[in-house]
């Protein structure tokens, strides 16, 4: 791949600031040089860089997703996931990695897997070139007690191979699982701390004792890895902060202690809410048999409007939230992530540059790699999406792949910009993107 510039863009850096039109030069997997230009106006062309005349489209980091599952299969239940035979499985995983990167999440944070290696064997092949996607943290199954979220083994079929979590009892069956998993190569271990309603075991529900979830944490540490927690209680959310678990997904149940806590430690904990799966689950689901009454019956409009309270107070307080959470349903197909960014400006009360910046500058440290992603400036690598359109004016557009007329990642191209094509004048842009080699 040569060094590509890009001109006349839009640049969004990700550093909170309006965005400012100048020019991006990529060398190799890294941003080497963002210039402020004024409009219109021709940059000199680098010798051996594919220039790319951006023709005003708004240029900006990839995406971060916070809490993916590649392995959930776009079914509208747990057992259809878990019985879907390992070779289909890894297949779909595969197929929906390449998904990611064509809507522009550069970055995904795995949050479970529907069987013991799924996660860690993606990784690896996207890691070794074998198949696209994104950039990505591997995970556990989620971990779970007998009779708790993710248990969903019968009586008479006890086998763990029916069980979509890893069930465990007591602080060394938990001691065993986390090694198991860590021999396996995962990034981060997954525990389930509260219930979810869906599952018959209610949201505001916690599971495990303290002393089962110290030793996740304490095992992960001894490994270098890091623990995210399924925790919609607010028992679950304060565990989180008091034994240090650093991602905690959903916190729909936030009391003024658990928001206190929070937000004594808030750089120490990463939230995402997984906002559009509730919203979606009560709203959009009738057709899977989650009617208005039955949703009702599980206590989900309840859990949304209290999700929504903690996450505009948290938002409030400074914690970070994050987009993503739990597609991979029938009603949150994967791919449609960027309503999460719609959804926190409808309703948490983010304005559109903090959705943004929630997916892009929080991005780099939720994937452990600090400041080196989710900017467009000097020395990061170059993980770089081209819009058609202000998402700062429309977030939504970002779930129109059409939109999202490229994506670069560590510096190459998945969807390169359409060479030439007549497009519609927006926002006083000329009507074409040209390329041409220096
Ligand atoms: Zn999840």
């Amino acid at each position: 791949m040569s060094d590509v510039l890009f001109t006349n863009v839009r640049i969004f850096d990700g550093g909170g600031e309006a965005p400012f039109t100048g020019d991006v030069l990529v060398q190799g997997n890294r941003i080497s040089r963002v210039v402020k230009t004024g409009y219109g106006q021709r940059s000199t062309p680098v010798l051996g860089a594919t220039t790319i005349d951006g023709a005003g489209a708004f240029l900006m980091p990839g995406m971060v997703e916070a809490h993916t599952h590649f392995s959930w299969n776009d079914q509208p239940s747990l057992d259809a996931i878990q019985r879907m035979p390992p070779e289909e499985h890894i297949l779909w995983c595969a197929e929906v990695a390449k998904r990611y990167l064509d809507m522009g999440w550069t970055s995904c944070v795995g949050a479970a897997a529907a069987k013991p290696r799924l996660d860690v064997v993606i990784r690896n092949a996207i890691n070794d070139g074998t198949i696209v996607g994104p950039r990505y943290l591997a995970a556990s199954q989620e971990i779970t007690v007998p009779g708790g979220l993710g248990d969903t083994t019968q009586p008479h079929l006890p086998q763990s191979e029916f069980a979509f979590g890893a069930v465990v009892s007591g602080a060394e069956e938990m001691r065993r699982c986390v090694r198991m998993f860590c021999k396996y190569g995962v990034d981060t271990l997954k525990i389930n701390l509260s219930g979810e309603s869906i599952t018959g075991m209610p949201s505001e529900r916690s599971q495990f004792t303290e002393a089962e979830i110290a030793t996740c944490v304490e095992e992960a540490k001894v490994w270098g890895k890091r623990v995210a927690a399924h925790a919609r209680s607010t028992w679950s959310v304060k565990q989180c902060v008091k034994q240090g678990i650093e991602v905690i997904y959903h916190a729909s149940f936030c009391d003024e202690e658990a928001l206190d806590l929070l937000e004594a430690h808030k750089f120490e904990h990463f939230v995402a809410p997984g906002l559009a799966w509730l919203i979606r689950t009560v709203n959009n689901a009738a057709e899977y048999g989650l009617t208005p009454e039955v949703v009702k019956k599980m206590d989900y409009p309840r859990e949304l409007d209290a999700a929504i309270e903690s996450m505009r107070a948290l938002r409030k307080r400074g914690v970070r939230i994050m987009p993503g959470g739990d597609y991979g349903f029938a009603w949150t197909p994967h791919g449609s992530n960027a309503k999460d960014l719609e959804y926190f400006v409808k309703y948490v009360g983010m304005s559109p540059m903090e959705a943004l910046l929630s997916a892009t500058a929080w991005g780099g440290p939720m994937m452990k790699m600090g400041k080196q992603l989710g900017y467009i400036r000097e020395g990061c690598l170059a993980d770089i999406l081209l819009v058609d359109g202000d998402p700062l004016a429309d977030i939504s557009i970002l779930q129109d792949k059409a939109r999202i007329l490229a994506v670069m990642k560590d510096g190459e191209f998945h969807r390169a910009p359409p060479v030439g094509s007549a497009r519609p004048v927006r926002s006083g842009a000329p009507a074409t993107i040209t390329r041409w080699a220096a």
